[in-house]
């Protein structure tokens, strides 16, 4: 079943009066429960198509349905409901509250979505255990190393048990083995069900994907 479809994207960011016209006319059905991943080199689109896939920006044209819903007719508001309900998101540089702990970064996106705040550090120490770091609740980001980081950032993404989760070069800063410790975890997810969109350049876990499309100058080559 498609869960996220994207039906002639166009996306264009106007510098001045010079139009740089960035997605040509994307296609694309995510389906559930699948691990897809978007490759293509630098400069292409692919955080581009990430950012309309995900309802964090607009396309300058086309449309985005989730599930049944058209959300051209979304308001902005309905777009960040829509995703601290249902996406969870992972990026490059982890973007991390530097100000809270490891526990707070993660449950601070619940606070938003969720309505009984009395389960939110149980929720928050589970999904921190998962990704191995029980130990480390009360450490701030200044105080984990970058796959740590990394870490927190995965456990933040899923803590709202999300429909997808979208993750964005996620292992760009990190050294080999933490970023294959980060890649298999999002694997992981996805074995247990979760939708994965993974934007990678990195030809070994391009390989592991169920299915990969590689964005070139703005269309699916
Ligand atoms: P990728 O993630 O594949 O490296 P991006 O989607 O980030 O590529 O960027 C694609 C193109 O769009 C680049 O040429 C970039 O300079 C341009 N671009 C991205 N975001 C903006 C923006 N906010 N304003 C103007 N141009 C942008
Ligand atoms: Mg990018």
């Amino acid at each position: 079943m498609t869960i996220l479809s994207a039906k002639n994207i166009h996306k264009s960011y106007k510098t001045g009066s010079v139009e740089a016209k960035v997605l040509k006319g994307i296609d694309l059905d995510i389906k559930e429960g699948e691990m897809l991943v978007i490759t293509g080199r630098s400069g292409s689109g692919k955080s581009t198509l990430l950012y309309v896939l995900s309802l964090l920006d607009r396309p300058t044209s086309g449309d985005i349905i989730f599930e049944t819903c058209n959300t051209k007719k979304f308001s902005e508001s309905m777009d960040s409901f829509c995703r601290l309900k249902h996406f969870g998101f992972v990026f490059q540089d982890y973007a991390l509250l530097p100000e809270l702990n490891a526990l707070e970064n993660v449950i601070l996106p619940l606070m938003a979505s969720m309505d009984n705040w009395e389960e939110l550090n149980d929720i928050g120490g589970k999904v921190l255990e998962q990704v191995g770091l029980g130990d480390k609740l009360s450490n701030y980001p200044s105080q984990l190393s970058g796959g740590e980081k990394q870490r927190v950032a995965v456990a933040r993404a899923v803590a709202n048990n999300p429909k997808i989760l979208f993750a964005d070069e996620p292992t760009a800063n990190l050294d080999s083995k933490r970023a294959d410790e980060i890649i298999d975890l999002l694997f992981d997810l996805n074995k247990k069900g979760l939708t994965v969109v993974l934007v990678t350049h990195e030809k070994k876990y391009t390989e592991r994907a169920d299915r990969v499309i590689e964005i070139d100058d703005g269309v699916i080559a």
